[in-house]
């Protein structure tokens, strides 16, 4: 698997639309102080489910929409497509290739498509668990992020072995069983108080 392409619109200082194209093999993206290097990198991890606005250097989330200069109106929605290759099958899809977008939009409505079709974040977020490029994933490494990597807690770092291991997936499922079985003996006190009654 690997990053074919990012396709974006109103996300931050792009403006217009555009498309990078990435190969196999390394891509480097360089350009002055302040031209909008990271922004590639916060538009990936945005698409990818990322929630945390202090991790894409924002306030608050419509901080991702290109809010406008002297010359150019603030735009109205912001959106990220990626184009990922999975002609190995990596992705639990049977496409050799995957798009994911994410669009939102000022009102704070938001989208999220896999293959232009209409899904949950959950889904986008099951997608990539365990693959390494998750918003979790180790795929993506910021500035300072390998010192916050020797300096987090166990628990963190365990989670970093636990993604690159594949067992996430099966670890975020137990937990949502754990959380309907709790909520099935909730229900269950409560009929049995009903019937108690009613005796
Ligand atoms: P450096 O090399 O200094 O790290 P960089 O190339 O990584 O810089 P970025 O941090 O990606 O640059 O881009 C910063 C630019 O993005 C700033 O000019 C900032 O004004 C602009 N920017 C950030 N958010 C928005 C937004 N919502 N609307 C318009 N422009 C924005």
């Amino acid at each position: 698997m690997y990053l074919k392409r990012i396709e974006i619109y109103g996300f931050k200082s792009f403006a217009d639309r555009i498309e990078l194209d990435f190969d196999r093999g390394i891509t480097a993206v360089v350009g002055p102080n302040g031209s909008g290097k990271s922004n590639i990198a916060d538009a990936i991890k945005w698409v990818l489910g990322e929630q945390k606005i202090k991790s894409l250097r924002g306030s608050k989330m419509e901080d991702v929409i290109f809010a406008g200069t002297i010359a150019r109106k603030p735009l109205g929605y912001a959106e990220v497509t990626l184009v990922l290759d999975n002609s190995q099958g990596v992705l639990a899809l049977e496409y050799d290739e995957i798009s994911v977008t994410r669009r939102l939009y000022r009102s704070g409505e938001s989208e999220y498509l896999i293959n232009k079709t209409p899904c949950r974040l959950k889904d986008i977020q099951e997608l990539f668990a365990d693959t390494g490029l998750g918003k979790e994933g180790y795929s993506i490494i910021g500035q300072g992020k390998i010192d916050s990597i020797v300096s987090s807690n166990p628990q963190d770092i365990r989670h970093l072995f636990d993604e690159a291991a594949g067992i996430v997936k099966f670890k975020n499922r137990k937990q949502e069983s754990e959380r309907k079985l709790e909520r099935t003996v909730d229900n269950i006190h409560r009929v049995t108080d009903i019937v108690t009654e009613l005796e």
